[in-house]
């Protein structure tokens, strides 16, 4: 069997998690012995027809992005969803808990009414196709986009972590951010960063979104144990979509 073909597109984001892929450096000249890629506008001209693993990046805000996005998913064995934007909504997704107009109001100001800013509501790229395989993070971590390609590579199925970052904050022995009097969202938000935030003195935003099945009450005893309350958290919870419904079961 040949290298699967790999093409990347890009919808509504920053393209942070592609720049996170052009970072992996000499670790990208690695891959590309595993994969072909076929397809990618910040790298190459070409197009490719049919792709073995289509990597999608960026949320979905317009109807001719739901028409190119199922093209894409027609022409592609795999569809992967890369960054919170593609897996969540990400941080585009704060603009439907708002009317359009309010927020091209807010944002354009004078030139809100431009016919190119008109676009629908924020949808992750699993509300428009199926998605095969979710790469988490705002941006994602490249050590792990460089271990999920090459398991697709040897005909794998990749491992995603579905436990908590608190799993890997205590690995990591660090002092819980809740003992300097912080909200912390790692007891509820899916781990693979190796707790980057919390590591550097940081609280966990949630930017890798839910764990699949949240240990609501030990999240509830947490914040009990130090004064805090779900109102506390509903805030940060917004930031990244990250299942406000979840946490009040
Ligand atoms: S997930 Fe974050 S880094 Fe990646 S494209 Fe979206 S906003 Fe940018
Ligand atoms: S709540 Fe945050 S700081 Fe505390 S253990 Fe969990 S991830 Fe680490
Ligand atoms: S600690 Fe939380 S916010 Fe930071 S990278 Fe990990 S999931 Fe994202």
């Amino acid at each position: 069997m040949g290298k699967p073909r790999v093409a990347i597109f890009d919808f509504a984001c920053c393209e942070g998690c592609q720049l996170q892929i052009a970072n992996l450096d000499e670790d990208l000249l690695n891959l590309i012995e595993l994969v072909e890629p076929v397809e990618w506008r910040e790298a190459m001209s070409e197009k490719a027809g049919q792709i073995d693993v289509a990597i999608v990046e960026g949320s979905i805000t317009r109807a001719e992005d739901e028409q190119r996005l199922k093209e894409i998913r027609q022409r592609a064995e795999i569809l992967m969803a890369l960054g919170s934007c593609a897996t969540h909504g990400g941080v585009n997704k704060l603009r439907n808990r708002v009317p359009l107009e309010e927020a091209q109001r807010i944002v354009y100001g004078a030139s809100a009414g431009m016919p190119h800013l008109q676009s629908g509501q924020v949808k992750a790229v699993h509300e428009v196709v199926p998605v095969d395989l979710k790469i988490y993070g705002c941006p994602i971590e490249i050590t792990e986009f460089s271990r999920i390609i090459r398991e697709l590579a040897a005909g794998r199925t990749p491992f995603v972590p579905n436990y908590p970052v608190c799993v890997e904050c205590k690995l990591r022995e660090n002092v819980c951010r809740y003992e300097y009097n912080e909200i912390c969202l790692g007891p509820v938000t899916r781990a693979g960063c190796n707790a980057r935030c919390p590591s550097n003195g940081m609280w966990c935003f949630g930017c890798r979104g839910p764990v699949d099945h949240p240990n609501i009450n030990a999240a509830y005893d947490v914040m009990a144990k130090y004064g805090k309350t779900v109102e506390d958290l509903v805030g940060k919870l917004e930031l990244f979509c990250s299942g406000e419904e979840r946490i009040r079961g």
